[in-house]
């Protein structure tokens, strides 16, 4: 491991240092200990916050027990969806001119995104999903991998010149506070770069006619009803979000060269922190 990681993160219970062992971080203000596991760091979420009453929706709960075997499905490399996401990515990453360390890959899923800078050191990879992190932590080994809410404050002040954020911020409840805790980690001359689906006129149909009878099918729940939990932000919403902590350096649409939100599967951005 290059990264010297002391310097990036604190307690996530009461943000003090901590000490970094092999397989343990340990806080000494608090006693608060972590461990590693497969790869990854478990259970650094912090907050301590329970799933909001939001969330009590039988087809919502039925899609997260099968979160794994859906994202396996899902991501597997023969699937349509899975190379419009490797599109959708490569879009966004046109956006960045030069990669600048240390990152922070928010949201990294089973390490899709890693496959674009693999030959980086100083990155760090954080999901909520253990099951997912260990997939990724499988693909690739160079990346620190976090099971964190990005909210739960355990990385330090102004830590990641680059912060990646990819179909991501469409999942979060706490949007706002998701939002500003990134802009919080961000080095003022860093860059953040968000990948959204637009849920435009083209993606909602092709939900509508293809994916959602398909998903609800294979694992036995409707599908099309678990979205609304699993998409809790719409494009707008995210972009209002973005807009209060964060100032669009650029912009970009998939597969419409307009940035409009019907013609458009995703929205791409480059962004910096409003100093
Ligand atoms: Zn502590």
């Amino acid at each position: 491991m290059t990264l010297k990681l002391d310097k990036y993160i604190q307690c996530p219970k009461c943000q003090r240092l901590v000490t970094v062992d092999t397989l343990k971080i340990s806080c000494f203000s608090c006693g608060e200990l972590f461990f590693k596991q497969n790869g990854v760091w478990k259970d650094l979420e912090g907050t301590g916050q329970t799933l909001p009453p939001f969330y009590r929706n039988a087809n919502w709960e039925k899609y997260q027990k099968n979160q794994s075997v859906f994202h396996r499905r899902y991501y597997c490399e023969s699937n349509v969806s899975s190379r419009l996401e490797y599109l959708f990515k490569k879009n966004v990453i046109g956006l960045v001119d030069r990669w600048v360390k240390p990152v922070l890959d928010f949201g990294c899923g089973n390490g899709m995104d890693l496959e674009f800078f693999p030959h980086l050191d100083d990155v760090i990879a954080v999901d909520l999903h253990f099951d997912t992190l260990c997939q990724a932590a499988r693909r690739h080994k160079k990346p620190v991998y976090f099971q964190s809410d990005i909210a739960s404050s355990m990385f330090k002040l102004s830590s990641f010149q680059t912060i990646l954020a990819f179909d991501v911020l469409e999942h979060v409840f706490a949007l706002d506070l998701t939002v500003q805790s990134l802009a919080n980690i961000l080095h003022p001359e860093g860059f953040m770069y968000v990948l959204i689906p637009t849920e435009g006129g083209l993606a909602s149909f092709c939900r509508k006619i293809y994916t959602a009878p398909k998903y609800s099918k294979m694992f036995g729940y409707d599908y099309a009803d678990a979205m609304k939990y699993e998409h809790c932000n719409s494009c707008f919403a995210v972009e209002d979000a973005l807009k209060k902590w964060f100032i669009i350096d650029e912009k970009k649409g998939w597969p419409s060269p307009t940035t409009d939100s019907l013609t458009n599967l995703v929205w791409a951005y480059r962004l910096r922190k409003r100093v």
